[in-house]
């Protein structure tokens, strides 16, 4: 079937790019870096199972599924056969046939039998909800039990559901502290999925891990062993991941068998501004939204549906506007075929949307990444995504909405644009770390003790721990973790076990999605609504009085914080600039003695550490980086106990290297800075996640140092990472850095938006130095062997 308005321009939509590339008469350098071009591939359709009965079939032939790809085949059957499986294959590659095909056979054998859905967010969630209430499958009996559902609805989904889409949130808080409710369910459950498991890392996926162990527990506890299957987006180790996640080896089926559409994937790097200058006079590119929008302009102007992601709300209304601008001058009819989707998560809304785009309506929609997940848009020709959603995974998920149902004939296109980062930047650059192995693995720590100790307390509380539990939740690793909670006489220590020793539950006190410690709350001062929560530690740089606050895309301004009471008021607002706080810190290392030397006088760094900072004013800047002004705050000290990966140079290796004394502090920040800049790409963290600093001679080392730290109580894991990755993720950050095309530094590669000092001192050269430095004394065997590698 062709859509309405099928794009057919014989020389592709490359081709549109190329003229919009022709014209950019601001441009001082080429725009496109990279062109992949990623092969159509037919697809490879498998019989069905011959397990599967011949009513679950004929549900999805009327759906139009005639025939199982080789991949859901060949996950379906392991699950069938009880293994643990992660199906991590490409975007719209049908992923749940994989469980759907077990799980539906095993309900038509017992309708007794449950299955238990978790979604990272409640939009995927109803998607699936609305896709299984359409099977025409007798004794399939699925409710959603999640933070929306009316309390009629969630006393029906305990009594009579077999198939439960919940969230880790709702498992953590609503079910698991009152299992006995859900005897029903834990008694008979079968399955549990758990989809998009990729988005579970850091220590958001820490403590998932450890709820979906507490969940195990239970299950056992009332007669049941549920297979796990996970869902995944490519990644660099499925298996591992997933692993980690549950606690035991899982098996992971990456072979795509579904069709892929023909796709030009481009890299472009958005022109230097002629005659713009940023601080200390760094050369300033276009922006990656505005460029966005001119393309998307130029793109529906051809004929071309297209999508294009972008970092904020604000940011799409902004794209949206300006290919309508500049369509009303080239084609006015098309100008109102462009919209920015503002719609929440509600699936009516993306419904709404997707028709839309689907009859030729809408040509060209702007969005922010909330509409990465869970939506169906058929047949779109091109795909924009402006800037680095955060992960690979997500640029896949992105990418993977142009050319879904494209055929042999028809090339979908794919840009990706280049914020003014040193991430974005290096990714244009070194196509090979986007189009060659994926890198990234989502890293947890479920050993943390400051989000494990909570979870003990709360599996405690559901039933009290065992020693088979504990081997569950760790083995002997955990002790002092349990030893630290009977000490504070949170646990009590009896013969036959640990017992919870408080009244009620602790999951209350517990988020998810937070470090540990306290939480500020994020109240909206109109409508006196919570927007959301920040790390109590964090609350001082991120939710300052004066702060512009980004919440779902929207800007708000934080109008007071008060960390006596846990409350930063805020009130939406558009302001013309962003903050970033200034702040001083230290950071001492417990385990100095762990270090380890190499040639040249380097020694890296892996360990404990304990961060102290105060935030003592903030910076506001224009969109384009020009410094506006600087306010001074009056904050407390506050302490964060974290993990770091650390390294120092000898000052004497430095200076016959070539750098000055007096550049040392410079060389030292601004490697510091492209190093945190680039972390993500090698750790899947956020660049807000972690922190770092650097001092010329550091009081513990007694040396030139270089420090970056987990941003979370005890460590996410990102620091760990680090060290593990530190000779590849150090190499690319010289590259990145030796590779700049600026002169003295730049928000490409060692200015940076959070520097608490206002990026000073700086020194580019001399950062090159350092990073080649420390990069040639730990290439060697000894240092892989070191780090298990
Ligand atoms: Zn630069
Ligand atoms: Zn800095």
């Amino acid at each position: 079937m062709t859509p309405p308005n099928a794009w057919t321009d014989p020389d592709g939509l490359l081709g549109v790019l190329n003229r919009c590339s022709g014209r950019s008469v601001t441009s001082v350098t080429a725009s496109i870096t990279h062109v992949e071009q990623l092969p159509w591939r037919p697809g490879r359709p498998q019989d069905w199972p011959s397990w599967v009965p011949s009513q679950v079939r004929m549900a999805f032939v009327a759906r139009g599924v005639n025939q199982p790809w080789s991949h859901q085949v060949q996950a379906a059957d392991l699950v069938h056969a009880g293994h643990d499986v992660v199906v991590a294959t490409g975007t719209a590659s049908g992923k749940s046939l994989a469980y759907q095909l077990p799980a539906l056979t095993t309900l038509m054998a017992d309708p007794r039998a449950c299955v238990l859905y978790l979604a990272p967010t409640k939009a995927l969630g109803a998607d699936q909800l609305e896709s299984l209430e359409s099977l025409e499958v007798a004794d399939l009996m699925p409710a959603a039990y999640d933070g929306d559902t009316p309390l009629a609805d969630r006393d029906w989904a305990r009594a009579h559901a077999n198939w439960i889409l919940t969230n880790p949130d709702m498992l953590h808080r609503g079910m698991l502290p009152a299992h006995s409710r859900w005897a029903r369910v834990l008694r008979r459950l079968a399955y549990v999925v758990v989809d998009e498991c990729h988005a579970y890392r850091g220590v958001f996926g820490s403590h998932v891990a450890l709820v979906l162990r507490r969940l195990i527990r239970l299950a056992r506890l009332y007669g049941s062993d549920p297979v796990v299957v996970f869902a995944s987006a490519t990644s660099a180790d499925p298996a591992a991941a997933a692993g980690r996640l549950i606690g035991r080896p899982v098996r992971a089926v990456i072979e795509d068998g579904a069709p892929r559409p023909g796709t030009d994937f481009v890299l472009w790097e958005p022109a230097l501004l002629a005659g713009s200058e940023g601080q200390d006079g760094a050369p300033v590119r276009r922006s990656a939204a505005a460029e966005a929008g001119r393309m998307m302009a130029d793109l529906v102007a051809a004929g071309a549906r297209t999508l294009t992601f972008v970092r904020s709300r604000h940011g799409a209304e902004q794209t949206a506007l300006s290919a309508q601008r500049l369509l009303a001058d080239a084609a006015p009819e098309l100008a109102d075929k462009v919209a920015a989707y503002r719609g929440g998560y509600l699936p009516e809304e993306r419904r709404e949307l997707e028709r839309a785009l689907g009859c030729g309506e809408l040509l060209g929609v702007a969005s922010t990444n909330a509409l990465e997940l869970g939506v169906d848009i058929a047949g779109l020709d091109a795909a924009v995504l402006a800037g680095y959603p955060g992960t690979l995974a997500s640029v896949w998920q992105q990418a993977g909405r142009a050319g879904r149902r494209a055929n042999a004939g028809q090339r979908a296109l794919v840009v990706f644009v280049a914020r003014d980062d040193p991430l974005d930047t290096y990714l244009v650059h070194h196509p090979e770390t986007v189009f060659g192995r994926p890198m990234e693995a989502a890293v947890i720590d479920p050993t943390n003790p400051h989000i494990l100790g909570p979870h003990l307390a709360c599996a405690a509380a559901e039933q009290h721990l065992t020693p088979a539990d504990i081997e569950l939740f760790g083995g002997t690793a955990i002790k002092p973790v349990l030893d630290g909670l009977v000490a504070n006489r949170t646990l009590r220590r009896r013969p036959t076990g640990y017992f919870w020793a408080e009244p009620g539950h602790p999951a209350d006190r517990v988020n998810l999605r937070g470090g540990g410690g306290g939480q500020v709350a994020i109240v909206d001062e109109e409508s006196a609504r919570l927007l959301g929560t920040v790390d109590l530690h964090r609350a001082p740089a991120a939710v300052h009085t004066g702060a512009v606050h980004l919440h779902r895309g929207e800007s708000y301004v934080v109008q007071e914080l008060d960390l006596e009471t846990g409350i930063a008021l805020v009130r939406r607002d558009r302001p013309e600039w962003t903050t970033i706080a200034r702040s001083q810190s230290t950071v001492s290392m417990a385990s100095v003695h762990q270090e380890r030397g190499y040639p040249g006088g380097v020694r890296v760094g892996l360990g404990p550490v304990e961060v102290t900072e105060q935030v003592v004013g903030y910076l506001r800047r224009r969109p384009n980086g020009k410094l506006l002004d600087i306010i001074g705050l009056e904050m407390p000290r506050h302490t964060l106990c974290t993990r770091a990966i650390w390294y120092t140079i000898e000052l004497s290796a430095l200076v016959s290297a070539g750098v000055a004394e007096t550049s040392v502090p410079g060389a030292l920040h601004a490697a510091e800075h492209a190093a945190i800049g680039l972390l993500p790409l090698f750790a899947g963290c956020d660049r807000w996640d972690i922190g770092g600093l650097s001092t010329a001679l550091h009081a513990d080392t007694g040396a030139p140092t270089v420090i970056v730290y987990d941003g979370y109580p005890g460590g996410a894991g990102f620091a760990d990472r680090g060290h593990q990755v530190l000779v590849a993720w150090l190499s690319a950050v010289r590259d990145a850095v030796a590779g700049c095309p600026c002169d003295a530094g730049c928000p490409s590669c060692v200015q940076s938006p959070k520097c608490g000092n206002g990026n000073h001192p700086l020194d580019k050269a001399g950062a090159v130095v350092v990073l080649g430095l420390v990069t040639d004394a730990i290439s060697t065997p000894e240092f892989a062997a070191a780090v298990g590698r």
